[in-house]
């Protein structure tokens, strides 16, 4: 396992520091909405945001140091409000609440929570339009933060029209998803949008560097992974990761080469096909490889770039060429990733993943 240290790195600065500007002229809408695939740094921004515009020594950005910024810090400030997806059941919810935020606070740009049957509840959206209703306490403003929220319930939905179409006094709402066609189109509409675009690459390598320590040659690769996105970045990060790598290489030469009996005799005792982990980390493995063996096939068309530049597993650039011929149809390379989707579906219904990978690999020999 690999360590996580603490993070200082402030990820979409740019934008970060365009929104406390609005807010600092006064032209920052009451209503927001962060969109941008998960692990870009909606959480951050937002919470950050929220510091700001509650901060009491206003400047360019929040001090950290005042009572304000303190109980924002610890998640117990009486004018920033919360809204996430909960259990239905109240006390599980209860003791669900802190440790999620706190979870957040570690490890910002991945899931708190893999319970995917909570949602944001009709109940928790009216205590949250309560506390936003108040006047504030501590700051000159409150913050309401909604979080996930492509999963609210219609009638939370409902509610917070509500709230949109009548905005309290003094307050900003920030609602952020990573799936933003799930929320009614009125809802949509009554919200300013601010899109999160994927994060720098510099940013990405410098978050890695600080955050875990793994070997300099493989800083690249799992920045390349990551795809500008940190959304469950420890995963690629992780010795297992890479051992996967050259496991699923070894599967796809396999494929390509042996016939089709004689691989389903040499799969059929592999631990590494043995659960439905493992096979999905090798599912990760086998579309960044068909996808480099895209790459290859169509880059040198184009003069003047790199293909080693322009690969994922950019260190496996010599190994392809063995493959590269095996490889040439884009139209087959196409197919094949799409069998990847539908292995992976096939997993998330329970079918054996053993059976799973085999029949994908040897769908790789067919012409
Ligand atoms: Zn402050």
């Amino acid at each position: 396992m690999t360590t996580a240290k603490t993070q200082t790195l402030l990820p979409q600065a740019e934008l970060y520091e365009r929104l406390c500007r609005l807010f600092h002229e006064n032209r920052l809408p009451s209503s927001l909405l962060f969109a941008g695939k998960k692990g870009v740094g909606k959480w951050v921004v937002a919470n950050l945001l929220a510091k700001t515009i509650t901060c009491q020594n206003p400047a360019d950005n929040f001090c950290g140091e005042c009572a304000s910024c303190r109980q924002a810090i610890a998640f117990c400030h009486p004018d920033i409000y919360y809204l996430f997806p909960l259990p239905k059941d109240e006390d599980k919810a209860d003791k669900l609440y802190l440790p999620y935020l706190q979870q957040k606070q570690q490890r910002p740009f991945s899931d708190a929570s893999d319970d995917v049957t909570s949602f944001v509840t009709i109940d928790n959206i009216r205590k949250f339009q309560s506390n936003l209703s108040r006047h504030p306490s501590l700051a000159k403003f409150k913050v309401g933060i909604i979080y996930e929220a492509e999963r609210m319930l219609p009638a939370t939905m409902d509610s917070l029209l509500k709230t949109l179409e009548e905005p309290p006094r003094d307050s900003f709402l920030i609602v952020c998803t990573d799936q933003p066609r799930f929320l009614l189109a009125t809802i949509r509409s009554r919200l300013q949008r601010v899109s999160f675009p994927a994060l720098e690459s510099k940013f990405v390598e410098s978050y890695l560097q600080q955050n875990f320590e793994i070997p300099e040659k493989e800083f690249g690769i799992v920045a390349r992974f990551a795809a500008g996105a940190l959304y469950n970045v420890e995963q690629f990060v992780e010795k297992a990761f890479f051992e996967a790598r050259e496991t699923a290489f070894d599967l796809l030469t396999n494929a390509v080469t042996m016939p089709a009996s004689d691989l389903v005799v040499k799969c059929s005792g592999n631990a590494a096909l043995e659960n439905r982990e493992k096979v999905e980390r090798l599912l990760i493995h086998w579309q960044s490889m068909l996808r480099d063996l895209m790459v290859i096939n169509t880059l040198p068309l184009q003069t003047g770039i790199d293909p080693s530049q322009a690969l994922i597993n950019f260190d496996y650039a010599d190994r392809y060429l063995e493959h590269r011929g095996r490889f040439a149809s884009l139209q087959r390379v196409e197919q094949q990733i799409e069998k990847l989707e539908q292995v992976r579906s096939e997993l998330r219904r329970n079918v054996n993943p053993k059976m799973a990978a085999i029949s994908f690999l040897v769908g790789l020999n067919q012409p």
